[in-house]
């Protein structure tokens, strides 16, 4: 924790210390209502990725929009949300390791948490921490729809896997997870829609699959931000976990949109300053790698097109200017991190704010829960 707060409610952006983490509250809130809307009146249910924000307070206006509750990566993450009193959550992950499934049966006693498999020995393993304490875990078949991660083939080897489930006793078969992560980045709608067709095929498969097993596939879960609408119109699936929306960051906005698509708002920042002006063609700022995650290429500075963010170390940023005048020392810059959920998890605090002023400070809860 930093000894002292980059900001207080009430302060001008202006005044806020460098870097940090800011949100546009205007542009935040129209992304969370245009998902929100997207769903409303279909058959097909909003489940937000919190991995992206970390914030229960995001999850809370999540849920208050119609969210039938939130996923999680980490057994860690979902603990703080439980704890803040989202009494729905999915952990989209494989869990292995007497600890977390300790952890995560007791989470089960306190709010509905379904988790994944892709291998029987988990299945054996959730089946004995479930009985352990008398809890009772949501189980899905992760299925490889084309992403080549986790997940069992599709078809047969899904069914089988739900057999399993469906009879272990602390256990209930809930669905099948099927996300496709690199359809999400894939720049052109079309190639993104023939990704999500491929993805659907998979889908149709494994519930014929289980439907021939006598097992009834109550939920077909997946979709990120970049994918969605396809999952959406599909037919096949039943809920969207789309996580990136409610900030977005350079990655996605690289993105193609077609006309289906929905456009959502850069809304997060990180607000940095420069600290040394060595030549006319370079500005150096307080926000390197330690401020802003550059695992998915460099961020660009917001609304300053003709300045160029070149180059992260630690604790430094390189920008290439045009010339002398294009910056000053002191001056302030919002950079829009290349990607938000690794920016996001760097920062103890997310700095509101609305116009020109800072409206609150919600603590990033689940900022680094690993576990
Ligand atoms: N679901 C799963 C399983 C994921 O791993 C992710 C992100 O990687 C998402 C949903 C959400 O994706 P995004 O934040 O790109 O919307
Ligand atoms: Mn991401």
């Amino acid at each position: 924790m930093s000894p002292w707060k980059a900001a207080r409610v009430g302060d001008p952006l202006s005044a806020v210390d460098t870097p940090a983490l800011v949100l546009d509250l205007d542009a935040f809130e129209r992304n969370l209502q245009r998902l929100a809307t997207a769903v409303a009146g279909t058959k097909v249910r909003l489940r937000p990725h919190a991995k992206s924000h970390k914030c229960p307070e995001i999850a809370r206006r999540q849920v208050a929009l119609g969210a039938v509750g939130i996923c999680c990566q980490k057994v860690g993450e979902a603990a703080v949300f439980v704890e803040a009193g989202i009494a729905d959550v999915l952990v989209t992950n494989e869990v292995v390791g007497d600890a977390k499934l300790r952890q995560l049966a007791a989470l089960a006693r306190r709010a509905r948490i379904g988790v994944l498999a892709d291998h029987p020995q988990q299945v054996q393993a959730l089946a004995a921490a479930a009985k352990a304490q008398d809890a009772s875990l949501d189980v899905y078949v992760e299925v490889d729809v084309g992403a080549n991660r986790c997940g069992v083939p599709p078809g047969e080897p899904a069914a089988q896997l739900a057999r399993q489930i469906a009879s272990s006793a602390g256990l209930r078969f809930a669905g099948l997870q099927c996300y496709h992560g690199p359809a999400q980045h894939m720049r052109t709608p079309q190639s993104r829609a023939d990704a999500i067709a491929g993805a659907c095929e998979a889908v149709r498969a494994s519930v014929r699959a289980c439907e021939a097993a006598g097992l009834r596939v109550e939920r077909v879960t997946g979709a990120g931000t970049g994918s969605f609408v396809n999952e959406l119109a599909s037919g096949v699936f039943d809920e969207l976990q789309a996580g990136s929306y409610v900030f977005m960051d350079r990655d996605y906005g690289d993105n193609q949109l077609g006309a289906g698509d929905i456009a959502f708002e850069h809304a997060l920042f990180v607000r940095a300053m420069v600290m040394s002006r060595p030549t006319a063609d370079r500005a150096v700022v307080d926000a390197g790698l330690k401020a802003s995650s550059v695992d998915s290429g460099m961020p660009t500075v917001w609304q300053r097109p003709e300045l160029r963010y070149a180059k992260a170390s630690d604790e430094h940023g390189v920008i290439a200017t045009p010339s002398q005048e294009a910056l000053a020392l002191g001056d302030a810059v919002l950079l829009v991190p290349g990607h938000c959920d690794p920016t996001v998890n760097l920062y103890d605090e997310l700095i509101c704010f609305r116009g020109d002023t800072v409206e609150a400070v919600w603590p990033i809860a689940a900022r680094g829960a690993l576990l």
